[in-house]
Order: structure tokens, then sequence, then C-alpha cells
């Protein structure tokens, strides 16, 4: 952990490494300067320590929380029944274990080996220069300096958009203040727009845990829930289990307009009905935060968006950049993309830290990603899972209840080419290695059948 790595380094050494400033330019220098505080910015740092006994690191962060997971915040969060949870920001894991959101406490982050700005932006990098800008005018100046930026909620023009009961949901605080929404008596009625995970997964969380204080309509306009991964069959079955879990689920149906009625807001679809409603979050995707080199362009994925690395997460010599903000070349798929998925984040922060810290290893890593809505709806997926590629999906076979018809299984993504780029193990877990081993096998399935037993659907 950063405190055990922070324990390592000796006062005196400490005192040597004190960030001076530079004598031209009057203004502090780090070895290292981390942009973002999330799980890609928390992982760099780890490594770098690991790897540099002589780093001074500094990271800055817009939010006011040091380093922290995003996961919990739609899902195990709300199982809290503590009223203290806004404070202690404690869940249980699956295994019913106590965990903390924050990665490390505060007391981790002020002190000579690594420093943390909180509530402040950079909005300008000199690359020539080796500066970076700060909101409030601070210029910082580094050796190496790491992009790991995230991505924005992404938002739309409503005639109420500047009512604050219209909220987006990323952040330790935005899962604070929803907090408040929901527990407050005159809320009775919360619509989610989108059905993609953070729609899906916020709606199940608060449903499943706040039933008899809020009814949630979720309105999206795909056939079904999670429709970006699920094939139609398996994303309609999940859309009727949140039915019936009590959510009132409108698929199909685009938001044309959110406007004031009284003291509600009123929420009109495309089809000229209309919703009156409490609050509104809307969840409809992330746009990557790539606004922050102006004074010397950094490239950025015309297609996927994300700034454009190397093999090695470089954009530039001694710039980096890891987590959603990534564009990346992956070896495995023969593609050039971006991930939006913790594991993914935590493995290029991780390999972007040791690269600055001296190492010169290539990404070549498959991350994996999962999410929860209902006991009926849970899975681990690696690789290219677009629901729009060809599947081939083997199920357990259930003996008598057709309602629970896929209660079990594993479905393959084939390519063009017919090999597997991708797998999802449906309320089935700890298969990600062996997935990985036949994706990056690549072998061209000529007999879908060869994928019967190609992964056991039996635990392990
Ligand atoms: P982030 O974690 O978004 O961190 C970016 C950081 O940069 C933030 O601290 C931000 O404040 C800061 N920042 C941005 N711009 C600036 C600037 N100009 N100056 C200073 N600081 C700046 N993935 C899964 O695989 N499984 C899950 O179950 C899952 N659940 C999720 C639940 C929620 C509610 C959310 C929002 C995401 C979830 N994800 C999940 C996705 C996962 O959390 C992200 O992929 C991951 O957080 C990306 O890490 P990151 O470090 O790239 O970006
Ligand atoms: P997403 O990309 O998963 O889903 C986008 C969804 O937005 C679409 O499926 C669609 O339903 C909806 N949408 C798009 N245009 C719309 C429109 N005009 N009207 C209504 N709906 C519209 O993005 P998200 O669900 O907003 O999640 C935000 C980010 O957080 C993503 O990066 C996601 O990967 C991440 N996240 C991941 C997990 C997980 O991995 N389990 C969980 C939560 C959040």
């Amino acid at each position: 952990s950063l405190e055990e790595q922070n324990k390592d380094t000796t006062t005196t050494e400490k005192k040597e490494k004190i960030a001076r400033p530079e004598d031209d330019l009057n203004i502090e220098k780090f070895k290292y300067v981390i942009i973002g505080g999330g799980t890609a910015a928390y992982y760099a740092v780890d490594k770098i320590l690991e790897h540099d006994k002589q780093a001074t690191i500094l990271m800055i962060s817009k939010e006011y929380e040091v380093p922290y997971q995003r996961p919990p915040l739609s899902k195990n969060l709300w199982a809290n029944k503590d009223e203290n949870v806004k404070e202690t920001l404690e869940y249980s894991d699956w295994s019913g274990a106590k965990s903390k959101l924050l990665y490390e406490p505060e007391s981790v982050y002020g002190n000579e080996v690594l420093q943390f700005i909180r509530n402040k932006r950079v909005v300008d990098i000199h690359l020539d220069g080796k500066v970076i800008l700060l909101n409030d005018g601070t210029l910082v100046a580094y050796e190496k300096c790491l992009i790991a930026t995230g991505g924005e909620p992404r938002k739309f023009n409503y005639s109420a958009s500047d009512d604050p009961r219209i909220t987006t949901y990323r952040t330790v605080d935005d899962f604070r203040k929803l907090h408040d929404v929901v527990h407050d008596d005159k809320v009775k009625h919360v619509t989610v727009i989108g059905g993609g995970f953070l729609g899906s997964e916020i709606t199940c969380a608060i449903n499943d845990n706040l039933k008899d204080k809020v009814k949630i309509t979720q309105v999206f306009p795909e056939n079904g829930v999670l429709p970006l991964i699920f094939p139609d069959y398996l994303s309609k079955y999940a859309t009727d289990k949140v039915k019936a879990s009590g959510v009132d689920v409108l698929e199909g149906r685009l938001v044309k307009d959110i406007s004031k009625n009284n003291d509600k807001l009123k929420v009109q679809l495309d089809n000229g009905s209309s919703i009156d409603t409490d609050h509104v979050v809307v969840a409809v995707g992330i746009i990557p935060n790539t606004d922050i080199a102006k004074s010397t362009s950094l490239e950025v994925d015309p297609v996927n968006g994300g700034y454009v690395v190397n093999a090695e997460l470089q954009a530039r010599s001694n710039v980096y950049v890891a987590g959603d903000v990534a564009s990346f070349y992956d070896y495995n798929l023969g593609v050039r993309r971006r991930v939006e998925h913790h594991d993914h984040a935590k493995a290029t922060g991780e390999l972007a830290g040791k690269n600055m810290a001296g190492s010169a290893d290539p990404y070549t890593y498959l991350p994996f990603f999962w999410s929860d809505l209902t006991d009926h709806i849970g899975f681990e997926a690696v690789g290219n899972t677009d629901a729009k590629l060809k599947t081939y999906a083997v199920w357990e076979k259930q003996k008598t209840d057709d309602a629970d018809k896929f209660s079990k299984g594993i479905i393959y993504y084939l390519n063009d080419k017919s090999k597997v780029v991708g797998v999802l193990t449906f309320r089935n877990y700890g298969k990600m290695d062996k997935a990985r081993e036949l994706i990056t096998k690549g072998k061209p399935i000529t007999n879908l059948e060869d994928l019967q037993h190609a992964i056991s659907l039996e635990d392990e």
C-alpha cells in the first residue's frame, strides 16, 4: 500500500527530496506530476513508489476526495443502511467483508514524497517546457507527467437543465447528493435516463434498497438494458427481471425534454406521454477529458476519443496516459480502442507508473469488467463484448422454471474471422483467465460446437 511504501523512505532521504522552487522560473518542480485523482492515478503512484525510491510526486484532482474506487457508488454503498454512510463510505463486498471506498486514508497524502492538491483543475500543459497550469494560475514543473483525467458525464440540453433536480452521477459527491435526495420525505419518484451500466446499476441499487421509499422509472431508447453488450434475448430477459423487481422500465423511449411543472419535473417522451417526477438522474455515457493540453497539442483519437498512446502508454516523451482517457492499441484484439472500466484503469495506471519510473514495457493485458443488477443479473466479461458481434452461448439446462432460463451461462463473441474476441460469463465467476487464454490463442472456430466445452460451466 502507499502507506507502507511511504514508510520505506527514511526522514533524511525525504528531506533531500523536498520539491524546490526552480531558480529561474520560481515554480515548484516534482519528479512526477499526476493529473487526476482516480483509479489510474492511484495505481500509478503505487508503482512509482515501488520502483523509484527518489520519487517526489504531486497528484492534482478537481475533486475534494483523495483517490477512491467508483464501482461501489452504484452498488454496495446503497446497501449500507447506516445513516453515517456518507461520511464513513463503508460497504460490504461480495464476500461480506467490510471495505472502504477510499483506497488509502487522507494521512498518506501530505508529505514530502507525495503531495495532493484537491479541488483544482489542470487547464493546460506546456509539453516542451514541461510545465502545467492550474485553474488558479499556479504553475508546476515536472520531469514525467501522467494524464489520468477519466471522463465527464454527457449532458443534454433540456428546458429545465439548470434545475438542481436534474443531476449526473460519477463522484462520491454525487453519491452524497443522491443519497440526500432519495431520503428526502418529499421525494417519492425518481427517473433515471439511460440503459447502460450506470443507469441500470443505479436504478437497481436504489430500487433494491429503498423500494418502499421511492418509485423508479428507467427510460432509454434501446430495446433492453445493457444493450451495448448483451445479445438481444438476454437484454430482454434482464429487462423483464428489472421490471419484476418493481422498476417501471420504459424501453425504446427517447426523452424529448424535461421542463418544470409546479413542484415537479415533467419528463416528456417521444410518444407524446410524460412522467411527473421529483428528480432525474441522467446516465447517458461519458466524454473523455481531453481538454487539458492547449499550448501544445496532443493527438486525440478521432474515432474512439481519448489521447492516443503507444504500446508503453506514452503520448509524448515523458507524458503518459492511463485509464478511461487513453486510446491504446490492443495487441490481443488487433484494434485501437478505449476501455471505460475499473480493471483497465488499474492495469494501465500500474504500467504507466512503472514505465514512468524507468521501465519500457508494453501493455498486453486483457482487462475484465463486471456488473451486478438484480439477484438474477450479474456477470464478468473480458475482451470485445460488443452486442453487434455474432455470439454463441452455452446455458445451464433448467429443469423447472422457464422464467429463470438464463440462470448460468457463457457467451462467446466472435469476429468476422470466426475468432473468439470476447467472453461474458453470466452468473458464473472466476473464469476470466480461461477466457483470456481462448481470446489470445486467436484460433478461428470452424465448428461452433467446439465452444460447447471450451470453458466449463461448473463452479471451480
Ligand atoms: P476516474 O476514476 O474518472 O478519475 C479521473 C480523475 O481525474 C478524477 O479524480 C477527476 O476529478 C480528475 N480530473 C479530471 N479532469 C481533471 C483536470 N483537468 N484537473 C484535475 N483533475 C482532473 N467499472 C468496472 O469495471 N466495474 C464496475 O462495477 C464499475 N462501476 C462503476 C460505477 C460508477 C458509479 C462509475 C462512475 C464508474 C464505474 N466503473 C466500473 C468504471 C470505472 O470506475 C472507471 O473506468 C474508472 O474509474 C476509470 O478510472 P480513471 O482513473 O481513468 O478515471
Ligand atoms: P454507457 O456507455 O454504459 O451507456 C450509455 C447509455 O446511455 C446507452 O446504453 C443508452 O441507454 C444511454 N443513452 C445514450 N443516448 C441516449 C439518449 N439520447 N437518451 C437516453 N439514453 C441515452 O454509459 P453509462 O451507463 O452512462 O456509464 C457511465 C460510465 O461509467 C461508463 O464509462 C461506464 O463504462 C462506467 N460504468 C461502468 C460500470 C461497470 O463496468 N459495471 C458501472 C457503472 C458505470
